[in-house]
């Protein structure tokens, strides 16, 4: 490593990036790019001599970025947001820098220290109960991912119950989710070892604006144990992927609690929204929970990765995923005097990611993240409201947050096209670069959504896509 290079290539690099995000408009922002594009513009092998950073450079600007779908784009309205912003940026570089492996405390304290510290901050602004603090027996860790943040709470609660009813009943655990439940909880069910047959996924309909029901759960339940099973884990969501669903966390958490189910919240994306005292209502009965998750790395200004998970009885983390081997073994482990957070994930190696949490939180503060997030909810409604008025379509499910699902009307003599009109529409809107959105399906309908949450996005931009919309959406019904 050479200081003096880093400095003149990392001043070349920030000009690079700096010029990315000024003219990133300028991007189509879904990469328009055929599957296996890349291999025809780069070599077969490797280089044998280096070459000039201004020659990578422009292979990026010519070769990789037409390869990128923009998410920093303020024109992306597709998936829930993944923020990137100057702090979580400049919080990457410093972990990048110092590219420490913080696996356990000893490793670099400052990084498990800093972590809890973030993480407890994050707690209180969300105004989590206080067992989820790091002060007690609980705390929160940084996972990479919601999907490792609900792997390792599940096998926690796998093993709490296997340790009171012996390794060999796993066959009978089953865990609750819904029809909304994030996929990740299958793949989470699928690593544990829960047998698939055991997986309830549990209806949800427009009626209760896909939420998840508190009496079908209560039924599963007693039938499952009337069936000798073992009920052992329960996701609720806290906006839902397809629409943003808010499953009501008080009632469930009830019903887990006098079933000894552990009892997970999945915020990942909806979970920012809380730190503003109008919507903090939507975790209401998280008290209720074992576990709740939140991803910094969606609607929080932090960049990818850093999802936050905290746990009350952090003991039950531990007892499932902690190893001892000798070459990590030292006195402050020993002695039981820190957190050593290797064992609170999957992975043994781990980034400072807390640096760039802290540096969001200490460089926005509270009021200006609440300000944000405040923003674009009222660009959603904004945009809510223009679909409103197009008598030609319809707001497809209630919106809470800044999702917008929505539906083109197929004519009343036709309505069995419905579907592809809406899937003709995405691609049309999709093949223009100048918006990118996504679709679900609800209530057997395929509906489109619109998310807004990069941190660019303007009011102009929400207008200009809803025009082009307007503009496919007449091309298609006047085609039929
Ligand atoms: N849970 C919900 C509600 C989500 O919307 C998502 C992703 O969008 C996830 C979990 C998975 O997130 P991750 O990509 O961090 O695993």
């Amino acid at each position: 490593m050479d200081a003096e290079q880093l400095r003149e290539y990392g001043h070349q690099m920030v000009d690079f990036i700096a010029d990315y995000y000024k003219n990133i408009e300028n991007f189509p922002v879904l990469s328009q790019v055929q599957p296996g594009y890349l291999r025809q513009l780069l070599p077969d092998s490797a280089p044998t001599h280096p070459e000039s950073l201004q020659d990578v450079l422009d292979d990026v600007q010519a070769k990789i970025l037409p390869g990128v779908t923009h998410w920093q784009s303020p024109e992306f309205f597709a998936y829930f947001p993944s923020n990137s912003s100057v702090a979580g940026f400049l919080g990457e570089m410093l972990s990048a820098s110092i590219n420490m492996v913080g696996f356990s405390w000893i490793s670099s304290p400052a990084a498990t220290e800093l972590e809890m510290i973030v993480l407890d901050w994050l707690a209180k602004a969300l105004k989590l109960p206080d067992e989820f603090l790091s002060t007690g027996q609980g705390g929160g860790v940084i996972q990479g991912t919601a999907s490792e943040a609900v792997l390792v709470v599940l096998l926690a609660a796998r093993d709490k119950v296997l340790r009171r009813v012996g390794k060999d009943a796993i066959g009978k655990l089953v865990a609750y989710i819904s029809d909304q439940t994030h996929s990740s909880l299958q793949k989470a069910c699928k690593i544990g070892g829960i047998h698939p047959e055991n997986i309830r996924v549990l209806k949800t309909n427009s009626s209760t604006q896909f939420a998840l029901s508190p009496e079908p759960l209560s039924e599963a339940i007693s039938q499952d144990i009337a069936s000798g099973l073992i009920p052992f884990f329960l996701c609720a969501t806290v906006g839902t992927t397809s629409s943003t669903a808010v499953d009501p966390l008080f009632a469930l958490g009830k019903i887990s609690k006098s079933n000894g189910v552990w009892f997970h919240v999945d915020a990942a994306y909806a979970g920012s929204a809380c730190i503003c005292p109008e919507f903090r209502h939507y975790i209401d009965g998280v008290e209720e929970a074992d576990s709740f998750n939140m991803n910094a790395h969606k609607w929080f200004l932090t960049n990818f990765d850093c999802s936050a998970l905290w746990v009350k009885d952090r003991s039950a983390l531990i007892q499932s995923l902690s190893t001892n081997p000798e070459y990590l073994k030292n006195k402050a482990s020993q002695e039981n005097l820190v957190v050593d957070y290797k064992d609170w994930q999957i992975p043994l190696g781990r980034r400072f990611r807390s640096l760039k949490l802290w540096m969001v939180l200490r460089l926005y503060g509270l009021e200006k993240l609440q300000a944000y997030i405040r923003n674009h909810i009222e660009l959603a409604t904004k945009f809510e409201e223009l679909v409103r008025l197009d008598s030609r379509f319809e707001v497809a499910a209630a919106r809470k947050f800044s999702l917008v699902c929505f539906y083109l009307l197929p004519p009343k003599s036709n309505e069995e096209i419905g579907d592809k009109l809406n899937h003709d529409l995405l691609d049309a809107v999709n093949s223009t670069g100048k918006l990118f959105i996504s679709h679900t399906v609800l209530s057997n309908r395929y509906v489109l959504r619109f998310a807004v949450g990069a941190p660019l996005t303007e009011e102009r931009h929400v207008l200009a896509a809803w025009e082009t919309l307007q503009e496919k959406a007449s091309d298609l019904l006047m085609n039929l």
